[in-house]
């Protein structure tokens, strides 16, 4: 079914998902032919197989990998990221983490790096994870400078990859998605600079990618994110201009919203945008800009149907005003600059009545 071009144009939140590009979807469709299970030694589980090996270097490639071999693919990163915390036990971790990794770093009782306006501290244990763009409010970290005396570095890149050039000079491990680069959802994988590292595996049962991640190989999943990996590789500099643009027209209509902020600090990806309007709540403004086709989010996906505000938010000591009034606009390669307008007339019409049945003065 081809996809409705004006739903496209108003989704702006690209940072929970985004949708398949045409092309990874025709590629996908074509790997559905290779019904080999990659590990058979017949021809069809060797097409299957080199139809992944084929992904691998595009995945690679996209990365700035030295060499294929490199990447094991998992489910996700939130399959990644509680691998590799499990695997190594103990550390430190950012303070704005995904619940993909704080989960698993509270109950196996790791230390969380304190952070000033979002300056992190430095590591002081020899194994440390931190990510790269924050999925709330897309800032950009200074990974160099929090990877302080870790040995082993691990970094969540999921927000970045695709969008940005990622620093692999100071990352041991990386873990991502496909599906916030406009591949399918359910396959991302795990980058290790060192591939002989001596990690336990999270899923035991069979010799697939090296022994590290047992199970039959998802070939429509990872054709899928090797497709998406070559696409966002080629548009890179494209899509970046695209999500800058996008953002400075927002941002210049949002300008006359009465006691508004951009939350963020520092440097920040402009693919995701993060406002607080004062003394509205974020999901009423999610609902009512819904109402007029425009989707957007009061924080990360996997959080937003809590009613408390996120651990990010907090963890930067909003006063409560602000903290509630929260919402995420993440943009991608659908929207343009007229349906960005709109949102943010859709925005600002909102706040006014949402202040105005609330008696607060705007
Ligand atoms: N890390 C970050 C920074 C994310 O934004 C997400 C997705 N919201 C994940 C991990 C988890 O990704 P997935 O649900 O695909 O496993």
């Amino acid at each position: 079914m081809p996809h409705n071009v004006s739903v496209i144009e108003r989704y702006f939140d690209h940072a929970a998902t985004t949708p398949l590009a045409p092309e990874v979807a025709a590629a996908i469709r074509d790997a559905e032919a290779l019904y080999g299970n990659p590990h058979s030694l017949h021809s069809a589980g060797r097409a299957a197989m080199a139809a992944v090996e084929n992904a691998r270097d595009q995945v690679a490639g996209l990365l700035g990998a030295e060499d294929p071999s490199q990447i094991v693919f998992t489910s996700g990163a939130t399959e990644g990221n509680n691998w590799i915390l499990r695997s190594f036990g103990e550390g430190d971790v950012g303070p704005f983490e995904h619940s993909s990794v704080r989960e698993p770093a509270e109950r196996l009782g790791f230390s969380v790096l304190a952070n000033e306006d979002f300056r992190v501290e430095p590591a002081r244990t020899p194994f440390a994870s931190h990510m790269l763009v924050n999925n709330e409010t897309g800032t950009l970290f200074d990974l160099a400078s929090i990877r302080g005396s870790a040995t082993t570095f691990h970094s969540d890149v999921t927000q970045a990859l695709g969008k940005l050039p990622i620093p692999l000079d100071g990352i041991d491990i990386a873990t991502f998605s496909a599906h916030k680069l406009y591949g399918p959802k359910g396959i991302g994988a795990v980058y290790l600079k060192d591939p002989t590292l001596p990690l336990e595996p999270l899923l035991l049962g069979g010799a697939q990618e090296n022994g590290l991640r047992a199970g039959t190989l998802n070939v429509p999943g990872i054709v899928g994110f090797g497709a998406a990996a070559a696409l966002a590789q080629a548009r890179m500099e494209e899509d970046f201009l695209h999500a800058q643009r996008l953002r400075e027209v927002l941002l210049e209509e949002i300008e006359r919203v009465p006691e508004h902020r951009v939350i963020g600090g520092g440097q920040v990806s402009p693919y995701i945008l993060s406002l607080s309007f004062h003394g509205v709540q974020g999901e009423t403004v999610v609902h009512e800009v819904d109402r007029e086709g425009y989707a957007i989010s009061s924080g990360a996906a996997c959080s937003s149907r809590s009613t408390e505000p996120s651990h990010v938010l907090t963890a930067l000591r909003l006063p409560d005003p602000w903290l509630r009034g929260t919402i995420r606009i993440s943009f991608g390669r659908g929207n343009t600059v007229e349906s960005t307008a709109g949102l943010a007339r859709a925005l600002t019409r909102t706040v006014s009545n949402l202040r105005m049945m609330l008696g607060s003065a705007d």
